[in-house]
């Protein structure tokens, strides 16, 4: 017998949260629903759920306030719903410490592919620094050696340009915010300005893409961060 992973889905509307459940059902998992926060705080504490789909426009509280407090004492992975036309919300959940979103109405490839993204990422412990490399179709990042290469070509990446992509790398498939990736590579006290990290950007992909308008490695998530191909 299998050990399965059991997801909390945390979501008001029973037409989503029945979706979402049946998805992940055919799919191996053991599922828990919550249709509010107080709900979803409680199982959250007596389950210890493996991952957690939370939709952040609950009744009784914001779900940002669960992301709040899960991270408080738990690195568990969570997967944020949220709506089209809540960019900021979203932004915030990833910056408290969400570890990925899907923005409504999404498909059940989508759902399935970020849910492993996020029990991946959770079971290998990133904190610990990469050694060895990563390869996604042509793009090899060396970590040993701090070098990227595209078809065994050195891309000749500056170091802060060799940083931003290693940071991807060890996150493929996972958004980066575009705060997170300016506080990692550049320090706590830059301010909220992007254009820096858009210039290196700019820089990357002239090196690593073929097409840098229609990018096959990194990807922009509009209004959000980038993300690595996996
Ligand atoms: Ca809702």
């Amino acid at each position: 017998m299998t050990n399965k992973c059991t997801v909390l889905v945390v979501e008001d509307d029973t037409g989503i949260g029945n979706y979402i459940q049946t998805i992940l059902t055919a799919n191996g998992y053991n599922v828990l629903r919550a249709q509010g926060g107080t709900e979803a705080e409680m199982l959250i504490t007596s389950h210890c759920p493996d991952l957690v789909i939370l939709d952040l426009g609950l009744p009784d509280m914001d779900g940002i306030e669960i992301i709040r407090s899960v991270r408080s004492w738990s690195r568990m992975p969570i997967i944020v719903v949220s709506a089209r036309t809540h960019e900021k919300d979203k932004v915030l959940a990833l910056d408290l410490g969400a570890d990925d979103y899907l923005v409504k109405p999404f498909g059940s490839a989508e759902m399935l592919a970020r849910v492993r993204t996020a029990l991946r990422h959770a079971a290998s412990g990133v904190d610990v620094p990469p050694t060895g490399s990563f390869t996604t179709g042509e793009l090899m990042v060396d970590y040993d050696k701090r070098h990227v290469y595209i078809a065994g070509e050195d891309a000749k990446l500056t170091q802060n340009e060799y940083k931003i992509v290693a940071l991807l790398s060890r996150y493929a498939g996972r958004v980066l915010t575009y705060d997170y990736i300016l506080k990692s590579i550049w320090g706590p006290n830059l301010s909220g300005d992007n254009q820096i990290l858009r210039v290196n950007m700019a820089n990357i992909r002239r090196k690593i893409e073929q097409n840098p308008a229609d990018p096959q490695y990194i990807f922009t998530e509009t209004g959000v961060g980038y993300r690595m191909a996996e």
